[in-house]
């Protein structure tokens, strides 16, 4: 089985990227997810061939057979991560390394090939590299990187798939929440559920999010934007929200997470906050938090802050909880202190504007 090196890649260049006036205009108003870069990295698996033809060529369209294993049983799996503009005028990653471990993880759950860890970092280093063009600067604007599998092979049984597509596409982004980063509205669902034990809370699959779709049309239609979930075996312990985690403030200046049992994603964000926090002399618990705790140590006035965080977002707080019973808003409804401080400890590192002294920050150029 010839299992050809993946960390070379045949190079094409757009011969129509978008034009440097309108790229311009993008950038300076870049939404989140509305324009994608000119370039996109795709690498193939076959059981035959391993991992092969990686190359980085224009952004097209994808081909798919209809019976593709992906358009059916969702054997899809995918990373969130930015590259943030230097104050020099360079480019730089966060953590990479730390994705493409969760990639594999992801995968090992889903039962998808393995991309070795060097292929996946030198594939985002790749995009970055020839859309250097497209990273927007000023405020917390970065670009913003999806690199993603799909099983693919063509068949409409249900098997684990013989055959991948690795695909990493590049889009710029402003801030995730049209209203800045002011706080957000929770809504605290009862009759969903988002991860079980044994199940896939801790993979970053397409299928968690598509599953989640119905808690957060139910919370809109209670006037919140985002959507928290309870454990799925009781009922009563908090986990995350679609596609953040939460953190807790107290009064003594103590922060607390729900600990990593398998139905949390474990992300990037989260750990590397919890570390921040630490550096900071703060004592962090990665405990479990029962909803009626949450409920009670706010009316104590013993919760002081809580804020959500993930790599689109950064650190949101969250001004407000929503239940069938209960409606409560959090400290001031704004941004805390702790919050603040935590938020700019680390975006000031991935920004390039402080000490790394833990080397997560990984220039591209
Ligand atoms: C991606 C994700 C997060 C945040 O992970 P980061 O690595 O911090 O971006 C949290 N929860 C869910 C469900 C996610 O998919």
């Amino acid at each position: 089985m010839d299992r050809s090196t993946t960390n070379e890649f045949t190079t094409q260049t757009a011969t129509d990227p978008v034009p440097a006036a309108r790229r311009a205009e993008m950038l300076a108003n870049p939404g989140f997810g509305k324009y994608l870069t000119d370039h996109m990295v795709t690498i193939s698996y076959s059981a035959e061939q391993g991992w092969h033809d990686a190359k980085i060529g224009p952004r097209s369209d994808l081909t798919l057979n209809p019976s593709t294993m992906v358009l059916h049983y969702a054997g899809e799996i995918f990373e969130g991560m930015k590259a943030y503009p230097m104050p020099d005028g360079g480019g730089a990653l966060f953590r990479p390394q730390a994705n493409a471990r969760r990639f594999n993880k992801s995968a090992e759950r889903l039962a998808m090939a393995q991309l070795p860890e060097d292929s996946f970092v030198a594939a985002v280093r790749e995009l970055v590299r020839i859309d250097r063009d497209w990273i927007p600067s000023g405020g917390e604007a970065a670009l913003y990187l999806r690199p993603f599998m799909i099983g693919t092979e063509i068949a409409i049984g249900n098997h684990p798939s013989d055959s991948f597509q690795f695909i990493v596409i590049a889009s710029p982004v402003g801030s995730y929440f049209k209203g800045g980063v002011s706080g957000v509205s929770v809504w605290v669902s009862e009759n969903f559920t988002r991860a079980a034990p044994g199940g896939t809370g801790a993979a970053k699959c397409g299928g968690n999010y598509a599953a989640a779709l119905a808690a957060q049309k139910e919370g809109a239609a209670q006037g919140c934007e985002q959507v928290l979930f309870l454990d799925a075996v009781e009922r009563r312990w908090v986990e995350e929200l679609a596609g953040m985690n939460v953190f807790f403030v107290f009064e003594d200046g103590s922060i607390q997470t729900p600990p990593l049992t398998g139905t949390i994603l474990p992300g990037i964000t989260r750990d590397s906050l919890i570390t921040l926090a630490r550096d900071r002399g703060r004592t962090v618990r990665e405990e479990p938090y029962a909803i009626d705790q949450w409920r009670a140590d706010l009316e104590s006035g013993r919760l002081v802050e809580v804020f959500a965080c993930g790599t689109a977002a950064v650190v949101a707080p969250i001004a407000q909880i929503k239940g069938r019973d209960f409606d409560l808003t959090i400290g001031s409804g704004g941004m805390g202190p702790v919050t603040a401080e935590l938020r700019k400890a680390l975006t000031d590192i991935q920004f390039g504007r402080a000490e790394d002294p833990h080397g997560w920050v990984d220039r591209v150029f």
